[in-house]
């Protein structure tokens, strides 16, 4: 399969070197271009698992999109707030039957998507996959994880199938999945409150999570995310949800780790994806009459620390 990875960061390194090792034509374009002249002068360079391994790849820089490539898959694996920018450089590669699967964190991003493709071509999913930039053209990559999709047009569900068996071929563990809403939702719980959370208090998840309050807090954020999801016929049953939050704390599991977004802001001072997370709540409650202050003000809070940090 011709597999466009758009969006060659972390995950878009693993997923590209993971569907190269399976035997696909994968070609990456990326708008950090620094990272794209190491990856086209040395290759991408991967601690996978422990082993050092170098593929070479084929990259296009997103502002110069300058080699044919009829995809069948395109794969979207930019940040959130770099996706409306990345569908618009792209769009000269995809033709009618090429299938879009985006797996990026957050909510809603089908909207950004819808204007440039037919919904018959968009999949959406989330990944319980992970992966780490080490520096330009350098990841890091570490345990298994496993892919949900699903279509989004009615009908199309033989596709869908097809798709995570072919994503599956390469050892990513795909699956078809009925309610794919329901998990987005449930996983963006995770984000809206342990990203924000952490990077705002400075902690890992196991040290915000043995706190006092923070049942509390988990539970008024992933209350307003599931008024919200409601209002679209998704229903996250909070008490569950916050169980399932909860099992970020200990630290036998993943409780040591910081999530990524106190890595990206503290760390490195980038934007955020808090608009597409938390904002995206909010947007959402504003327009079907749902308060969402929680949500709101954690919103407010990383914005102002993107300002302080000066924030790219
Ligand atoms: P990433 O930040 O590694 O890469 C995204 C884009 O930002 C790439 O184009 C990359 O080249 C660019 N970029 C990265 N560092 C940069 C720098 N210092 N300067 C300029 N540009 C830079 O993002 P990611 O971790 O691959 O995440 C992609 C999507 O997948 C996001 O929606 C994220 O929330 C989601 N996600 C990530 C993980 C994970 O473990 N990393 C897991 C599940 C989902």
């Amino acid at each position: 399969m011709k597999i466009l990875i758009a969006g060659a960061g972390a995950m878009g390194s693993r997923f590209g070197l993971m569907l190269h090792q399976g035997g696909n034509d994968v070609m990456l374009v990326d708008g950090w271009q620094e990272h794209v002249d190491q990856i086209k002068e040395h290759g991408l360079q991967a601690d996978y698992n422990g082993e050092d391994v170098v593929v070479d790849l084929p990259i296009m820089a997103q502002s110069n999109i300058d080699q044919p490539f009829a995809a069948d898959l395109v794969i979207l694996f930019t940040k959130a707030m770099q996706l409306e920018g990345m569908m618009q450089a792209i769009r000269p590669l995809i033709h009618e039957k090429t299938n879009i699967l985006c797996l990026l964190n957050g909510i809603g991003h089908e909207d950004t998507i819808e204007k440039y493709v037919p919904l018959e071509q968009i999949f959406i999913g989330n990944t319980m996959w992970t992966a780490g930039l080490v520096g330009p053209g350098k990841v890091k990559l570490f345990g298994d994880g496993s892919i949900e999709l699903q279509n989004l047009a009615p009908g199309h569900e033989t596709n869908a199938k097809e798709l995570a068996a072919a994503l599956s071929e390469s050892g990513l563990n795909a699956k078809y999945s009925e309610n794919i809403h329901y998990s987005i939702y449930r996983k963006a719980c995770v984000n809206g409150t342990m990203n924000g959370l952490c990077t705002l208090l400075d902690v890992n998840m196991h040290n915000f999570g043995m706190t006092s309050p923070a049942r509390d807090i988990v539970t008024a954020i992933v209350a307003e995310f599931s008024a919200v999801a409601a209002a679209e016929n998704v229903q996250l049953d909070v008490a569950e949800t916050v169980g399932y939050v909860e099992q970020c704390y200990p630290t036998e599991k993943i409780g040591l780790h910081y999530p990524s977004m106190h890595q990206d802001l503290i760390k490195d001072h980038r934007l955020t994806e808090i608009d597409y997370i938390n904002g995206a709540i909010v947007r959402k409650g504003e327009k079907y009459g749902i308060a969402t202050p929680y949500c709101r003000f954690l919103t407010q809070l990383i914005h102002t620390k993107e300002e302080l940090l000066d924030a790219k």
